[in-house]
């Protein structure tokens, strides 16, 4: 699995959660790291223990826009595509441009792949799959996805940058991987990103009233951030014959209520909030738990966090971070 060899990784989307982590991985696998990032809900601190590390660069830029030409004279061996605000509140802030986010960042990005003979692989979601109908959700299900409701600019975009990256392979102008990302959790989430995990933690450390949207029944699977970015690793660096193996779905199939999450992170806090009912979002998906069978088969992975060890690391981060002052998380 090790690399011998450095090899010039970018990665779009690398102050961000998810990409901060990636960009932590690569360089401990000895690759030299171009992040990419308009620094819209990325952040520099995520970044900041790189500071000083020769071997990592951060270029600010919006992939909405073509490369800059700084970018498209780099040679690079892969390119990961994360650029795209992934919690609810953030990519609806402003539906146009995170549609634009997926459809043209992924296109300007397969373009530097074709350039580079570099491997791309997009980060996907198990958004692509709606409110699905089928339960677990396998990658041969083709989704149940309101195009013109509120989360379609996410769901739309990351289905439309999915098309491009099968055209691309079809077409043999670059080699893709997809990844069907499922909830994903652990230290660097937002305080403010709005999702479940992050609101119920801060709530809880706070004492701060918990939101559970709708009566809590809806399931999610949650998957801790080392476990996914392993597999992210692992499916960029799968060799296979085929320019496109199809897309594979990372997550935890270990399936929960988020009554049942609250439960468990008021446990662990010791914390007294009380619990409080608000209108479940509109088009929020019922349950969602992904099917991994592919990932087991093809890369050899599944996740090995058990949800109270990943729960525990995110308090702990979190509860650092409120002591560092109160908007420290969001910063
Ligand atoms: P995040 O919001 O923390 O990170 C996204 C990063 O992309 C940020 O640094 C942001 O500034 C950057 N970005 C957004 N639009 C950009 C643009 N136009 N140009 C340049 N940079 C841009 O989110 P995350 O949780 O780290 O998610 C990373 C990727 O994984 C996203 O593509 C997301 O759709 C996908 N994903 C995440 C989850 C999850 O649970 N975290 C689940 C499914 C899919
Ligand atoms: N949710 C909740 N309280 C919150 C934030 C979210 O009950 O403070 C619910 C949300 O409605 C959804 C689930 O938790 O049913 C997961 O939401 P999240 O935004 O984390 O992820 P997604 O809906 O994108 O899977």
């Amino acid at each position: 699995m090790r690399h011998r060899e450095s090899t010039l990784v970018l990665v779009a989307g690398g102050a961000g959660f998810l990409g901060s982590h990636l960009c932590d991985r690569l360089l401990a696998e000895g690759h030299e790291v171009v992040c990419l990032d308009h620094l819209g809900t990325g952040r520099r601190r995520n970044l900041r223990h790189l500071e000083r590390e020769p071997r990592f660069d951060l270029v600010t830029h919006d992939v909405v826009q073509p490369l800059p030409a700084r970018l498209r004279r780099q040679r690079f061996a892969r390119i990961y595509n994360l650029a795209c605000p992934a919690s609810p509140p953030h990519y609806q802030a402003d539906p146009e441009h995170t549609l634009l986010t997926s459809v043209l960042g992924t296109r300007h990005l397969l373009l530097a792949a074709e350039e580079s003979g570099a491997r791309l692989l997009q980060a996907s979601t198990s958004e692509i799959y709606g409110d699905p109908e089928m339960h677990p959700q396998a990658e041969g299900y083709w989704g149940h996805v309101n195009p013109t409701g509120p989360r379609a600019c996410y769901d739309e975009g990351k289905r439309a940058a999915e098309t491009l990256c099968a055209d691309y392979a079809r077409a043999g102008r670059t080699a893709v991987r997809v990844a069907r990302i499922f909830n994903t959790y652990g230290p660097r989430m937002r305080a403010d990103d709005g999702r479940v995990v992050s609101n119920v933690v801060c709530q809880a450390l706070a004492g701060d009233d918990i939101t559970v949207y709708g009566d809590g029944s809806q399931t999610r699977s949650f998957c801790y951030v080392d476990d996914l970015i392993d597999g992210l690793y692992r499916l960029m660096e799968h060799e296979a014959q085929a320019r496109d193996i199809g897309a594979v779905n990372l997550g935890n199939p270990v399936e929960l209520t988020v009554s049942d999450l609250v439960r468990r992170v008021l446990a662990m806090t010791g914390s007294s909030s009380a619990v409080v009912n608000h209108p479940l979002p509109v088009d929020d998906p019922r349950r969602r738990r992904p099917d991994i069978t592919r990932a087991g088969e093809i890369l050899g992975w599944a996740p090995r966090v058990p949800l109270e060890q990943g729960l525990r690391a995110t308090v702990m981060w979190f509860a650092d971070e409120a002591e560092d002052g109160p908007r420290a998380a969001s910063r």
